[in-house]
């Protein structure tokens, strides 16, 4: 469709965006009190690789940047983070690779069906050290903390979105509760300047 007209329609009707299937019916709050982890799955018919998970998910939200994995035609990943002590690879490990090992996070990827099992951070001074990036729909148990904001939303025009519909996007994440940000939410900003601003104290 002509994109002035796709924009017009996305803004009159911004349920017509989409971000990921697992917010666009609207970010279901399906918490559960106590609730200790689950396994995620990769999506190789035979021979998946399972990561069992044994703790809650901290900061889920969409991620706009071009290195996240996100399941086929969403605009946005959804990935959250769970302390490393809590994670572990239960079965087929022989199948993970990491994908770009000079990245910060460290992304070790079903090298058959490409779906990313979690991303660590190995180095030790960086501010999310001890925290592993995971994608909780790659598990079948409800009651994972849901999304709360959406973060490098700009980014997703690297990966091809055209500009002009950033404004109808913007208003569907506005919409659907999950807060758009061009980087990442100010208490995850917070945490990284308390860390730069503590390293250069006792540095
Ligand atoms: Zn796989
Ligand atoms: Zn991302």
């Amino acid at each position: 469709m002509w994109n002035p007209i796709r924009n017009l329609v996305a803004k009159v009707f911004p349920m017509t965006v989409k971000i990921h299937p697992a917010v666009d019916g609207g970010v279901k709050h399906t918490d559960v009190p106590g609730f200790s982890g689950g396994k995620l799955t990769c999506q190789c018919a035979d021979n998946p690789v399972v990561v069992s998970v044994t703790a809650q998910t901290a900061h889920n939200h969409v991620c706009g940047c071009s290195k996240c994995w996100k399941p086929s035609g969403a605009a946005f990943s959804q990935v959250a983070v769970v302390s490393k002590d809590n994670l572990n690879v239960d079965q087929n490990e022989n199948k993970l690779a990491v994908i770009d090992a000079s990245a910060a996070i460290q992304r070790h990827a079903c090298t058959s069906c490409g779906v990313h099992m979690y991303g660590r951070i190995e180095d030790t001074t960086h501010p999310f050290f001890g925290l592993d990036f995971i994608h909780t729909e790659l598990s079948d148990q409800d009651g994972w903390s849901a999304p709360e904001f959406a973060a490098f939303v700009s980014s997703i025009i690297e990966s091809g979105t055209p500009p002009e519909n950033m404004d109808a996007i913007r208003h569907r994440l506005t919409e659907l509760g999950l807060e758009p940000y061009d980087c990442l939410s100010p208490p995850l900003m917070d945490a990284i300047a308390t860390h730069v601003a503590k390293s250069r104290a006792t540095g």
